[in-house]
């Protein structure tokens, strides 16, 4: 029998269950490239529930349970102190999400003697060291394409809300007010604007899809470009680069992984160079920014405007600069927990764990490290030589 760590986010603070807006969710049938979605032999929850936090484990408890596992689920993840810290040293398996991440360090994971399998219950493994479960042999998953509609959906709101400047419109409404002028002084259509994509994977090509009808001019960089049909579909633009890539942006979006190549990488020297009053929305990782420079250039005018939902670290806290920056539209890390993304990311977790638990091979577009090697997804991914396959277009 396992022991089974599970990291979820706090329970709404008005109680569990919330009063949900709507009674259902609709059914994907598959999704944009015509992968399959999660196709666990159960549930445990019904899709729409709010899953992802303590009390809704992700569907996973009473299952796990009845089959005489050990199930610990905690929202304590920071500290010497903490239920993780505390439970991590017997664990077989821990499952978390980026949303609310249980940081899986080299010396954590040197700590977690029984460790065999870690899971993401979302997309993007950085919160563990990736290098140390190598070492190791732990197979690290994540439930790939669960939620990158979630996250472009997102991308897409972000964009307008900073060009459009919704936030201050809204709160003029709310507040009793009706300054038209105060509300329009930084409001500009987006049609005609030139719109950056960096990184064009799952996400990156359904923002490209989704702004296209926008009237937009799109250009995009990536390690590998996209085939020529697609480019001349959706008239993108191919930089070889960043730094040539957003000298001709209005608009950038950002949709790579945090790695090595990507921490920091839009600092203040990137960032003069980019057309005066420039937007940028972050949905990828919050480090893949210089969280100082973004300011600065918020303050100066060089940026008109930066939005995403990802910070360094997770939570953030409550005195962290992007809070009050001006002319920022942060939210904190709900993209890509949805309701309804979360109905895929609970059901591709348990998925993985009803093929670990009947030696079954976990679909190889999960898997980010398996045998001390980068495999499937992750060789694409996260290795530092990318394998050219599951582009997925
Ligand atoms: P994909 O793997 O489909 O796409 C990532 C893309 O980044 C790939 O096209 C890859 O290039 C490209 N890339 C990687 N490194 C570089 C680099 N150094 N320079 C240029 N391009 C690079 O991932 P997804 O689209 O599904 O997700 C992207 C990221 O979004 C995740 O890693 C995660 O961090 C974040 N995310 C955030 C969520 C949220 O809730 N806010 C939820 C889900 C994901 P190529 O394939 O050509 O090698």
């Amino acid at each position: 029998m396992a022991k089974i760590l599970i990291v979820l986010y706090p329970d709404p603070i008005t109680g569990y269950p919330p009063t949900y807006a709507r009674t259902s969710i609709p059914q994907i049938d598959t999704y944009p490239t015509g992968a399959t979605l999660p196709s666990p032999k159960d549930l445990g929850f019904t899709p729409g529930d709010l899953v992802g936090c303590v009390s809704g484990n992700l569907g996973l408890k009473d299952w796990l349970e009845s089959a005489g596992h050990t199930v610990v689920i905690t929202d304590d993840k920071e500290g010497a102190d903490s239920v993780f810290e505390r439970e991590l040293h017997d664990a077989d398996v821990v499952i978390s999400q980026p949303f609310w991440p249980a940081y899986l360090t080299a010396e954590r994971i040197a700590k977690a003697k029984n460790l065999q399998l870690v899971i993401t219950a979302g997309i993007g493994s950085d919160h563990t060291d990736l290098n140390a479960a190598n070492e190791r042999g732990i197979t690290v998953a994540e439930v790939t394409y669960s939620n990158s509609i979630s996250v472009a959906e997102h991308t897409v709101m972000q964009v307008l809300v900073l060009v459009r400047d919704f936030v201050n419109q809204h709160q003029i409404a709310a507040s009793g007010g009706w300054n038209i002028a105060d509300a329009v002084e930084r409001s500009y259509d987006l049609e005609g604007m030139r719109v950056g994509i960096f990184a064009a994977g799952r996400i990156g090509r359904a923002v490209i899809e989704r702004l296209a009808p926008f009237g937009v001019r799109l250009s995009y960089t990536d390690r590998f470009r996209l085939p020529a049909e697609y480019e001349e579909k959706y008239n993108l633009t191919f930089h070889e680069s960043i730094e040539s890539l957003v000298t001709e942006v209005d608009v950038l979006t950002i949709h790579a992984p945090l790695t090595e190549q990507t921490r920091g990488l839009l600092n203040d020297e990137l960032l003069a160079t980019m057309p005066h009053g420039a937007y940028i929305v972050n949905p990828a990782r919050g480090a893949i920014a210089d969280r100082d420079a973004i300011v600065r250039a918020l303050e100066s005018g060089q940026l008109a405007g930066y939005a995403g939902d990802v910070w360094d670290p997770q939570p953030a806290p409550a005195d962290h600069p992007w809070r009050t920056m001006p002319h920022n539209a942060m939210t904190t890390h709900t993209s890509g927990t949805s309701l309804s993304g979360q109905a895929r990311y609970a059901a591709g977790t348990r998925e993985i764990l009803e093929n670990w638990f009947d030696g079954s091979p976990i679909r190889p577009e999960y898997i980010i490290v398996e045998g001390g090697g980068y495999k499937g997804t992750g060789a694409h991914s996260y290795a530092e030589k990318p394998t050219k396959d599951n582009q997925g277009v």
